[in-house]
C-alpha cells in the first residue's frame, strides 16, 4: 500500500486521480487532501478517502470545512501556509494537480520531500522552470509527467537515449476554434471556450486549449522535462486526440503513445509508474475512429505557441511572466471583463514591457510571477 497526497483534489484532475484510487482502495492510503473554496467537496472526499488532513487554500473558510468535518477524526486546515505544510507530510506520492501558479510552493515543497511527484500542474513548472527542475535533482524526486502529452512522451522515451531523438512532436487537438475564421475569434465567449471537443477539463486550462496557449505553456513544460533542446520540438494539430505525442528517433523510427481522450489513462500510468494499473476507459476501437488527421498549427490564428517558442528562447524570467499574464488574462476572459483575442495579446504586451532578471530561487519566481500579474492587470485596465 502507498501512500498518496492530492494537491488539488476538488478539481478535475483530482477527481480523475480519486476515481482510480476508488477502484483501487487496497493500493492507496490518503494523507492530504487539498480544495481551494468547495468545502462540502472536500470534506465529503476526506471523509470518503479517510484522509490524515483536508486543507483548505482559501482560509477564511476553514471554521466551515472544522465543521463539515467534525467528528470524523480527519484533522484540517487552512490558507497558503496549510497547503506547503500539507504537501510537507510524508507520502509516497504526491499528485500536483492545484491550477495555476498558486500550485507552485505546495509543490516544491513535495518535491522537496525527495520522493515521486505526479505533476499535473504545468504552470507551476513553466513559471519555475530551472529553479523546480534543480529542486527534483537536488532532493532525487522522481517526476512523473502527468499532462497527457508529456505523459505520452515519457513512455515513448523509456529506455531511450535523448541524444538519439530527431524531434519530440506534441500533438494538439487544436481546441474548439481550430476551424474558426480570425474575424470571429474576438467574439467568442467564455462559454463558447470552456466547450472543448475531446476532453472534459477545469475551466482555466479549457480556455489555454482555445487561445492554443496551453500548448505554448506544454511545449515549455516539454523543453524543461526532455532535454532535447528548443529545435527538436514541435507541434502538430490532431483533431481527434488520439495520439497523445510522438518521439522520433535517429533510425527513422517513431514511437507514438495512443488513447482515449481520458486523463485517467495518463494518470493511471503515473499512479501505477513503473507498473500498470487497470482503468475503466473504454478500450481504444480504431475501426470505429477511421482516420488520424494532422496539420501543422496556425500561429495567425492562433499566437500564443509563437510566444511560447519565443519566450523559451529568451529564456530568465520570461516563461514565468508569459504564465503570469496568460493567469490574469484568462481569469478577466472567464469573468467577461476582456474578449477573447485579449488574452494572448495581454501575454505579448507584457512580456514587451522588459523582463526581470533571472529568478535563482521560489521566492524570486514567485516575486517575477507577482510583478507580471500587476502589469497585466494594469495593461488589461482592470479594477481588482
Ligand atoms: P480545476 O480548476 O478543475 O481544479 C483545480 C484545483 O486547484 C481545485 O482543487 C482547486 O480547488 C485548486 N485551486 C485553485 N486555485 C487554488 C488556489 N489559489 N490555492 C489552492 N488551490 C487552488 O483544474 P484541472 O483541470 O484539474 O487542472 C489542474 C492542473 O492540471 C492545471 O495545471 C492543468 O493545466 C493541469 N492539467 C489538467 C488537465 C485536465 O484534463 N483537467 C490535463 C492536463 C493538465
Ligand atoms: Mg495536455
Amino acid at each position: 500500500m502507498r501512500s498518496l497526497t492530492i494537491l488539488g483534489a476538488t478539481g478535475s484532475i483530482g477527481a480523475s486521480t480519486l476515481d482510480l484510487v476508488r477502484r483501487n482502495r487496497d493500493a492507496f492510503r490518503v494523507v492530504a487532501l487539498t480544495g481551494h473554496s468547495n468545502v462540502a467537496v472536500l470534506a465529503a472526499l476526506a471523509r470518503e478517502f479517510a484522509a490524515e488532513i483536508a486543507v483548505i487554500g482559501d482560509e477564511a473558510l476553514l471554521p466551515d470545512l472544522r465543521a463539515a468535518l467534525a467528528g470524523s477524526g480527519i484533522a484540517s486546515a487552512g490558507g497558503a501556509g496549510a497547503l506547503i505544510e500539507a504537501a510537507r507530510r510524508p507520502a509516497d506520492l504526491t499528485v500536483a494537480a492545484i491550477v495555476g501558479c498558486a500550485g507552485l510552493a505546495p509543490t516544491m515543497a513535495a518535491i522537496e520531500q525527495g520522493r515521486t511527484v505526479a505533476l499535473a500542474n504545468k504552470e507551476a513548472l513553466v513559471s519555475a522552470g530551472g529553479v523546480m527542475t534543480r529542486a527534483v535533482a537536488q532532493h532525487g524526486t522522481t517526476l512523473l509527467p502527468v499532462d497527457s502529452e508529456h505523459n505520452a512522451i515519457f513512455q515513448c522515451l523509456a529506455g531511450n537515449d535523448v541524444a538519439h531523438v530527431r524531434w519530440i512532436t506534441l500533438t494538439a487537438s487544436g481546441g474548439p476554434f481550430r476551424d474558426w475564421p480570425i474575424e470571429r475569434l474576438a467574439h467568442a465567449t467564455p462559454a463558447e471556450a470552456v466547450r472543448h471537443p475531446n476532453w472534459s477539463m477545469g475551466a482555466k486550462i479549457s480556455v489555454d486549449s482555445a487561445t492554443m496557449m496551453n500548448k505554448g505553456l506544454e511545449f515549455i513544460e516539454a523543453w524543461h522535462l526532455f532535454p532535447v533542446g528548443v529545435e527538436r520540438l514541435r507541434i502538430i494539430v490532431h483533431p481527434q486526440s488520439i495520439i497523445h505525442s510522438m518521439v522520433e528517433y535517429r533510425d527513422g523510427t517513431t514511437l507514438a503513445q495512443l488513447g482515449p481522450s481520458d486523463m485517467r489513462v495518463p494518470i493511471a500510468s503515473a499512479l501505477a509508474w513503473p507498473a500498470r494499473m487497470a482503468t475503466p476507459c473504454e478500450p481504444l476501437d480504431l475501426a470505429t475512429i477511421g482516420t488520424l488527421t494532422f496539420r501543422a498549427p496556425d500561429e495567425e490564428r492562433f499566437p500564443a505557441t509563437r510566444l511560447a517558442r519565443e519566450a523559451t528562447l529568451a529564456g530568465g524570467a520570461a516563461a514565468a511572466v508569459m504564465n503570469a499574464a496568460n493567469e490574469v488574462a484568462v481569469a478577466a476572459f472567464l469573468s467577461g471583463q476582456i474578449g477573447f483575442t485579449q488574452i494572448v495579446q495581454c501575454c505579448e504586451d507584457v512580456l514587451a514591457c522588459g523582463l526581470p532578471s533571472p529568478p535563482q530561487s521560489l521566492e524570486e519566481v514567485i516575486a517575477v510571477d507577482h510583478e507580471a500579474r500587476v502589469r497585466a492587470r494594469e495593461g488589461l485596465e482592470l479594477v481588482i
